[in-house]
């Protein structure tokens, strides 16, 4: 069988549906265990070499994240809000800066990739509880 050669196989079919069809930024690993409930013969390494030809294809983008594994992600234009303290990562969709970009930078751009750190409201409310417990001892 021939799973490499940048040949769409039937598994890669199957995780670029699970990845468009989730908001989840799954890691390769929760990918692969979803996979293998409809796939039980699918074996990890299928998993991760088609992701990286599904990432080399634009078929998909990988969310590099500080300190957690990678996540996987659907191609389609959005951008990404990272909680600083839970790691928390949610889409959102800010105006295109494109033309914003090209004009600070003098010429045309491919693409960006902008993710912006918060405090998300989950962690935003803990502080806020925090500081006033701190207040009231
Ligand atoms: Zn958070
Ligand atoms: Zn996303």
């Amino acid at each position: 069988m021939d799973e490499g050669g940048g040949t769409v196989t039937k598994y890669a079919k199957l995780i670029l549906e699970l990845i468009n069809q989730s908001k989840g930024h799954m890691t390769a690993e929760q990918i692969f265990l979803k996979l293998k409930k409809t796939e039980p013969g699918v074996v990890q390494a299928t998993v991760y070499n088609n992701l990286s030809t599904l990432c080399k294809e634009g078929m998909i983008r990988k969310v590099p994240m500080e300190d957690s594994p990678d996540r996987y992600d659907r191609i389609q234009k959005h951008d990404h809000l990272v909680c600083k303290k839970c790691g928390k990562l949610s889409d959102i969709c800010f105006d295109d800066l494109t033309k914003d970009l090209e004009k600070q930078l003098g010429e045309g751009i491919l693409s960006y990739d902008l993710k912006v750190f918060y405090l998300c409201p989950k962690c935003r409310e803990e502080e806020k509880r925090r500081y006033h417990d701190g207040l009231q001892m």
